[in-house]
């Protein structure tokens, strides 16, 4: 993290990271971490909560359903908490409108949880959608906490795009051979989110150059 003085009082963006399986967004990250400075608050990833604290992972719909809710209201208060802290921007590993691309049978998850997908993308400021590579362009088989296929996570990823496509600001970044080419892509529409009390430490990405 990049040291920062400032001591003005932000009005705070909410900003969404997202991404189908195997996007590069935990990677993406933690580039956040290293190169912005304390007034980039980064949400952790509410399904990380939820399913890593023990929520039961199971096959059947309801119990899908069931997780697709803890997570979106796990989200609502992960935002709460950090709108409590002055931040610059509020970086959300995912928002929630993630949940509807992995909801499954009858209803959705909006009338499910009561509210709409206009108020959840209301929610939100921008969004920056790093897209899933395709099989034959650096999708990573090789991770075995990945069930997804290629052919899943590229329907998921499909999913999101068409869940966010109403909001007004969304920013993709394109899936490119040269994942380094996509982080810096990811990096610099971050970077043109923050305010300019917050700019003043900012470095130029290493590999700036490539570009
Ligand atoms: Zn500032
Ligand atoms: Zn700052």
């Amino acid at each position: 993290m990049i040291s920062c003085d400032c001591a003005a009082n932000h009005a705070r963006k909410r900003i969404v990271l997202t991404g189908g399986p195997g996007s590069g967004k935990t990677a993406v990250l933690e580039l956040i971490r290293i190169f912005f400075c304390r007034h980039v608050v980064r949400l952790r990833e509410a399904a990380g909560i939820v399913f890593g604290g023990g929520f039961p992972r199971s096959a059947e719909v309801p119990a899908r359903q069931a997780g697709q809710r803890a997570i979106f209201h796990v989200q609502r208060e992960l935002e709460c908490v950090a709108d409590a802290q002055n931040a610059a921007v509020v970086l959300c590993d995912r928002g929630t409108v993630d949940g509807a691309a992995y909801w499954l049978g009858e209803s959705d998850l909006f009338s499910s949880v009561g509210t709409t997908l206009e108020a959840e993308l209301r929610r939100y400021d921008s969004v920056i959608h790093l897209r899933t590579p395709s099989a034959d362009n650096g999708y990573d088989h090789t991770n075995p906490l990945r069930t997804e296929t290629a052919r899943e996570a590229a329907v998921i990823d499909e999913r999101l795009k068409r869940f966010w496509s109403p909001h007004p600001r969304v920013h993709e970044v394109p899936a490119t051979q040269d994942f380094l080419t996509k982080a810096t892509r990811a990096l610099a529409l971050l970077r043109a989110e923050v305010p300019t009390c917050c700019r003043t430490g900012l470095v130029d990405f290493p590999w700036n150059h490539q570009m």
